[in-house]
């Protein structure tokens, strides 16, 4: 039974991943999700379902479409890859096959997968276009709201939610307000808010806490390697998302041996 649910969730990281490929290149162009069917971007022909398996096909192919040699970009392998390694991340985490020692929680580990994948699709569109499509926060809410269903302390969850919208919509309005330009995007206060709502409190404020330190960092590489990028916009929700799946994960430890402290 245990190795089935392994390779079961394995299998299904490597699709649902392929599927987000889709989602992030259609939907921010408000295109079907289900329409045509994948297909070459240069010589538009159709991509056969044998050359369509996740992460081995583009090993297979090299890289290249099958019948025009245009080279494929690598982030297709990477993000299924990724959703992968976060699926076995999940299974680390709800199933006691790994390494958690508590029995299978079957709830907490598709809520968590589905949510790992939506956050990884955010990730990636933001990246992109500096923008996060709001059928994946809808997305997001409703795993969310799934994921609070019968847990004992959904209160901490509902304090995530204030705090984490809270906090970032109060500093967008004073950033407005002292440099008269939009600091923080309205997304990335939902985006936040809802993220609360898998965090608790404790973990919404260690997410705000890491994903403003890793944005320092990277934002200041960028103005000493590169002329002109402190003006440029950025995307803030490449920075919360990492952030938040590392806090989803080990958070709890985090804040239970801070608290320890006192
Ligand atoms: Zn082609």
């Amino acid at each position: 039974m245990g190795i089935f649910t392994i390779i079961i969730t394995l299998v299904l990281g490597l699709c649902i991943g392929s599927f987000l490929n889709v989602v992030i290149y259609r939907l921010p162009r408000g295109e079907s999700l289900a329409r045509p069917s994948s297909h070459c971007p240069k010589c538009e022909h159709h991509i056969a379902i044998y050359d369509n398996v996740p992460i081995l096909s583009y090993i297979i192919l090299r890289g290249r479409c099958r019948h025009c040699g245009e080279k494929i970009s690598p982030r297709y392998p990477l993000v299924e890859l990724a959703n992968t390694l976060l699926y076995f991340l999940a299974l680390c985490l709800y199933t006691p096959y790994i390494f958690s020692r508590n029995g299978v929680d079957y709830l907490s580990l598709v809520t968590s997968c589905l949510a790992f994948s939506t956050m990884l699709a955010i990730f990636m569109c933001d990246l992109d276009n500096m923008e996060i499509p709001d059928e994946l926060q809808m997305t997001l809410l409703v795993i969310a709201l799934v994921s609070i269903i019968g847990i004992p302390n959904a209160s901490d969850r509902v304090y995530g939610f204030l705090v984490g919208g809270g906090f970032f919509l109060i500093f967008s309005f004073l950033f407005y307000l002292i440099r008269h330009k939009q600091g923080l995007g309205f997304g990335d206060v939902k985006l936040m808010a809802v993220l609360g709502l898998f965090l608790g409190l404790g973990g919404t404020i260690l997410t705000i806490i890491l994903s403003c330190m890793l944005s320092a960092i990277i934002l200041s590489l960028i103005t000493i390697f590169k002329k002109g990028g402190r003006d440029r916009e950025f995307p803030f929700a490449t920075f919360i998302v990492p952030c938040a799946i590392f806090c989803m994960a080990f958070g709890s430890y985090i804040v239970e041996w801070y608290l320890s402290l006192f």
